[in-house]
């Protein structure tokens, strides 16, 4: 069948401004985005901008979701540096909690959404990073294979950003894509895990929840862990509840997953929820990402009416938050100098070019139908560095949910301990590669290493 072609119109070419010149410029403020550019600013001499297309930091940080993968399977802490240091903050100002170990996802760190965006503001204030939010990276200058720097668009319509080296932390790889570099894009037919709308539910009578949870299995399916775990009055995300869904679909609810899940919040009475799901949903097409957008709430509004009838606690709770965007699993990732692969998940790989570990399961949202599943590494594996480094571009660095990894290796190192490492050794990375005038790909790895073993970052022996 002929497609029918779109209509186009020709835009002229335009001098445009250019708004600033820095050492290392990093798109994106998310997990990955604020360790990459305060590890950046820590070099000595660096001038750093970070840009951020949405009106706070903290990308994925803020939609009320725990940090996952700070602890390895062996309950060790393996993820140290910067993140950690990140954490430790909240922490003092009772804005996160504890690692709690977790048998089914290995180790939770809830996070006060609010309290991370003000941190994140006071950090970049500290280190001296240039921010500028409510501007949207749309294209690349470049020369040859090079990025040189950046165009923006914002209310006062398109300005450059020139920068020895780019990190890319958009989530969507929008930097590697626009510069030309090879990308992959979801499960091997090309469909990504589905977005979801969090929102939480206040009013909870959590000790109501945790005792019937505990004292009825025989009612209260939850996946994995022994019903007895979540009597602790304790972080945790309960995933289960199958047969109140099934129930609840024999009334008519309609829901669009298989099983429940929610989370504790910093509140004693609030929790989480992550239920929504849109499959099929390209988050880089605005009309898509609307329309999920728009699925989600309708969704929602269903899920609240099914917790408040068939969950144990939640009979008087009500939506109290709604997290400011649809959150996006996975999008473009770019295909770099190494491909993780599942394969050295499960082994525990171990690479010369290792820039951190991670240990978290595969967790796979599958990308239709509305379960899920989990697939655990048994200790933890390496992260080599040749996975943040694009193909053939040069000048772009790329950390968090866009590097370079297969559907399923993503679906582990996607998550937001693991992106706050990558986000800390590509801001080093970068910040060393715009000092010495040298390319990311022919970077001393071992010169990196070194760096960030003095900031604290963990390697195995
Ligand atoms: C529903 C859901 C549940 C999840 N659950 C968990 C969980 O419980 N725990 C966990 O640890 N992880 C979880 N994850 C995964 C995790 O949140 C993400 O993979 C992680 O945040 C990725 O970090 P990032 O910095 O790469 O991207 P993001 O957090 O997406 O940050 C990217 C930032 O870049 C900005 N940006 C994007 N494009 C541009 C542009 N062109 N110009 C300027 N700025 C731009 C965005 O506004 C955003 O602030 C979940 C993800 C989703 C969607």
């Amino acid at each position: 069948m002929k497609m029918k072609e779109m209509k186009t119109i020709h835009e002229p070419a335009k001098e445009i401004p250019v708004r600033d010149e820095v050492d290392v410029l990093v798109v994106g403020g998310g997990p990955a985005g604020l360790m990459a550019a305060q590890a950046a600013a820590l070099e000595k001499g660096t001038r750093v901008m970070l840009i951020e297309s949405r009106g706070s930091l903290g990308g994925n940080m803020t939609q009320g979701l725990p940090l996952l993968g700070f602890l390895g399977r062996k309950g060790n802490e393996i993820i140290k540096g910067l993140p950690l240091r990140f954490v430790e903050r909240l922490r003092e100002r009772g804005q996160a909690t504890h690692h709690r170990a977790c048998p089914l996802h290995v180790s939770l760190t809830m996070i006060d959404p609010e309290g991370t965006k003000r941190l994140a503001w006071e950090i970049m204030e500290e280190c001296g990073v240039k921010v500028l939010m409510y501007v949207f990276c749309v294209d690349t200058i470049m020369d040859g294979d090079e990025v040189k720097g950046v165009i923006i668009e914002s209310k006062k319509g398109r300005e450059a950003i020139l920068a020895k080296v780019v990190v890319d932390c958009s989530g969507d790889g929008d930097v590697a894509f626009r510069a030309g570099a090879p990308m992959a894009y979801g499960n091997e037919n090309g469909i990504a895990q589905p977005p979801t709308l969090m929102f939480s539910m206040r009013g909870v009578d959590s000790r109501k929840l945790r005792d019937a949870v505990a004292d009825h299995p025989d009612i209260y399916d939850i996946d994995f862990i022994p019903n007895e775990f979540f009597r602790a009055d304790d972080n945790c995300t309960m995933v289960g509840f199958r047969n109140q869904i099934r129930q609840a679909r024999e009334q008519g609810f309609n829901l669009p997953v298989e099983r429940t899940i929610f989370m504790t919040g910093m509140a004693p009475d609030e929790w989480w929820v992550n239920m929504s799901r849109v499959n099929g949903i390209d988050s880089t097409d605005p009309e898509q990402y609307t329309r999920g957008e728009e699925i989600c709430i309708r969704q929602n509004a269903e899920i609240v009416r099914y917790l408040k009838t068939f969950i144990p606690g939640f009979e008087n709770a009500y939506m109290d938050r709604v997290a400011p965007f649809m959150g996006i699993r996975e999008s473009r990732r770019i295909v770099g100098e190494y491909v993780l692969t599942e394969d050295d998940i499960f082994n525990c790989a171990r690479f010369d070019d290792a820039i951190g570990v991670a240990s978290y399961p595969v967790d796979l949202h599958h990308p239709v139908g509305g379960d899920c599943t989990l697939m655990w590494c048994p200790d933890c594996y390496d992260i080599p560095y040749r996975s943040l480094v694009p193909q053939k571009v040069d000048g772009l660095i790329c950390a968090g949910r866009n590097i370079s990894a297969t559907h399923l290796a993503l679906a582990s190192v996607r998550v937001m301990g693991p992106a706050m490492c990558l986000g800390e050794a590509a801001g080093k990375a970068a910040a060393l590669c715009a000092l010495s005038g040298v390319q990311p790909r022919e970077l001393d790895v071992r010169k990196l290493q070194d760096s960030l073993r003095a900031e604290g970052v963990y390697f195995r022996d």
